[in-house]
């Protein structure tokens, strides 16, 4: 604490209980959200943390490897990156070490959420990484998660204990509210804490993106109604859209599978970008967006050309049996191909028809049969209903009469090829009405590039994004199993109704590196930079170079403002590329051509040419310009992004 202390904005010592805004006081710069934190707790030593600890630093005193060369095994842009700029070294596959420069942006990304979550509401607390796998067992998620869930065995005396290294904390949250919270009057309550959780990834990659252990926000919300649950997501969303704004990410809010509660209840937070492993579906007309799973197709056309019908024609196709076989066997397109597949809804076979060349969609598939569970069904089922080997299946003579939905584009395939229901045979000239009946349509397929919007007259595009945070509307489901139970206002006693909120701290720099970078490095916005400034003397051995840049780096510290000084006796052009790989917001430099006339050059990252400003005056526009951007990352967003709304680029 005495470090906090001694590291608290100048003038902030003298006090609390006085006028914040008050300039003397120093902190007019800090964002409107920490003003009321600080207000409203009196734990301020542990708020100003991130802000304020060392705000300034020379470079030969702290550890930055950054590397010339793109290390071997980085794949994508934000992973080569992240290394090269001394952000993070790794340790193992899927394991990093957070380097200092790293560990800075980290701890501002989490700062930002902790604020927002505060802000909202939401009460932190911290949970122990390894809990007792009976929990996990009550909720049937250690079979859920299977290998995913990381079990370690522990020695205890004379006997073996297993534990479980959370991927998430329901199990531990539930259980914990379940023990304390009993009455009405204890809720709505919205817990949060921001530790590591672990996943063992099979095959990680793509650096911090996909690892097995992980830095993640995780929050939960016990209500007694599901118009309380409502007001809790409504909370934690627009806190999510405040952190996302202020890390300045240009992500959209999309909606996702909603679970049990239905309805509206699941919005991912998703960043596009090209090397997101996610798929959404993104109209740029209206704004819908939802991901992949979950997004509706519009109203589906089919072509007005007047077709003759060809006669009905059984034809051998002896071992061909997937898409690409058949087609190229009968020279026909994919989307001339009726797929006939067999599922079991609720351990019940039934049919579903899709053209060729589209992808079914196994949540649209469950609903359309109002199934709990859906699976492809297995070969022994196939054969039962189709009379034949998996591969030749088809509407035409299925030997069991099972319930049958249709894709709606099937109803504009004319003269189309199924499976004949028999070994080595498909028809072809197969057409709906006259070969075979549909009783109903429905929307049961992923949607495409190009299909029509679900809202308006748009067409929807597939973009790869990152998922950066996600929000969930829970329901009952732990709470019952763990027996969370509370007494209402009529003396009844039900099940919590509980919702919960995860973001990806790593996720959000991997993110916004994949987004926001150039051929020389990552151009950082002001709120998550490991340092806002960096000031470079180009020659250290120059006296006066020296004492001005560090002068200027006394009074920039002073004043705020993260600021380190590159005192490297090394070559200018290696400071440049450095600063440049790094992607310090702005940078300071000192010459000794423009010493000599009192002038100094300063330079935003995203910008192409410097400007020049008179010595005396250059720490404050520098400091002026970050305490502005650190509020609205305007010259960030307007720079990189071209609009200052990060949000529906
Ligand atoms: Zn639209």
């Amino acid at each position: 604490m005495d470090d906090l202390v001694q590291f608290r904005p100048a003038g902030l010592e003298s006090s609390f209980s006085g006028d914040l805004k008050d300039e003397s006081a120093g902190i007019t710069e800090m964002p409107a959200n920490l003003l009321r934190f600080a207000l409203t707790h009196s734990s301020y030593g542990i708020v100003f943390r991130a802000e304020v600890e060392e705000t300034s630093m020379f470079w030969t005193k702290t550890f930055i490897p950054t590397l010339k060369e793109s290390p071997e095994g980085a794949e994508i842009p934000s992973h080569v990156l992240m290394l090269r700029a001394g952000l993070i070294n790794q340790v193992m596959a899927g394991a990093y070490t957070y380097l200092p420069l790293g560990m800075r942006s980290l701890r501002k990304a989490e700062s930002i959420v902790r604020q927002e979550m505060d802000a909202a509401g939401a009460i932190e607390l911290m949970m122990p990484s390894m809990s007792p796998i009976g929990l996990w067992e009550q909720t049937g998620r250690d079979a859920a998660f299977g290998d995913v869930l990381v079990r370690v065995e522990l020695k205890r005396h004379n006997r073996k204990v297993t534990v479980v290294l959370g991927p998430t904390h329901e199990e531990i949250v539930t259980d914990l509210v379940a023990h304390h919270v009993s009455s009405y009057r204890q809720m709505p309550i919205t817990l949060y804490q921001i530790t590591p959780k672990f996943r063992n990834e099979e095959r990680p990659r793509f650096g911090v993106l996909r690892t097995s252990e992980f830095l993640m926000k995780d929050a939960y919300s016990f209500d007694t109604s599901v118009d309380g649950l409502n007001r809790s997501y409504e909370a934690m969303y627009r806190a999510y859209c405040r952190i996302f704004d202020r890390c300045c990410l240009a992500y959209l809010p999309v909606e996702a599978e909603s679970g049990p509660i239905g309805g509206d209840a699941s919005h991912e937070f998703m960043v596009p970008a090209n090397n997101g492993e996610d798929k959404i579906v993104h109209c740029q007309m209206c704004g819908y967006a939802a991901n992949l799973e979950r997004a509706e197709i519009g109203s589906r056309q089919g072509s007005d050309a007047p077709t003759s019908l060809l006669p009905l024609q059984l034809v051998a196709t002896p071992g061909v049996t997937t898409i690409e076989q058949v087609s190229n066997f009968l020279h026909c397109r994919p989307q001339d191909l009726i797929k006939t597949l067999i599922y079991l809804a609720d351990g019940q076979p039934v049919a579903v028809l899709l053209r060729g060349d589209h992808e079914a969609n196994e949540n649209k598939i469950r609903r359309a049969f109002r199934a709990k569970e859906i699976a492809l069904a297995d070969p022994r089922t196939i054969e039962e209903v189709t009379g034949a080997p998996v591969g030749f299946a088809g509407p035409i003579g299925l030997k069991k009469d099972v319930p049958l939905i249709a894709d709606y584009d099937v109803q504009y395939v004319r003269n189309g090829v199924t499976g004949a229901n028999k070994a080595d045979a498909h028809y072809c000239g197969v057409n709906l009405g006259r070969d075979f009946q549909v009783s109903q349509f429905a929307d049961l397929r992923c949607a495409v590039d190009n299909d029509p919007c679900p809202r308006c007259t748009g067409t929807l595009r597939l973009r790869p994004a990152i998922e950066v945070g996600h929000v969930f509307k829970l329901g009952t489901k732990y709470s019952e199993a763990l027996n969370a139970r509370f007494l209402d206002t009529d003396e009844q006693l039900k099940p919590i109704i509980m919702g919960c909120y995860g973001i990806g701290i790593n996720r959000i720099l991997a993110a916004l590196i994949e987004t926001t970078y150039d051929e020389n490095g990552i151009i950082w916005p002001v709120a998550l930079a490991p340092y806002e400034v960096v000031v470079i003397p180009v020659n250290v051995t120059d006296e006066r170079s020296r004492e001005v840049a560090t002068s200027l780096h006394d009074e920039l510290s002073k004043a705020g403002i993260d600021v380190i000084l590159d005192d490297r006796d090394v070559r200018a052009g290696v400071k440049f590329k450095d600063a440049d790989l790094i992607g310090f917001p702005l940078r300071i430099v000192i010459g000794e051509r423009g010493l000599a006339q009192g002038n100094v050059e300063i330079k935003w990252r995203w910008e192409k040419t410097a400007e020049m400003h008179r010595l005396e005056n250059v720490a404050s526009v520098a400091a002026e310009w970050i305490r502005e951007e650190r509020k609205t990352g305007e010259r960030f967003k307007a720079a990189v992004y071209g609009t200052t709304k990060g949000r529906d680029r």
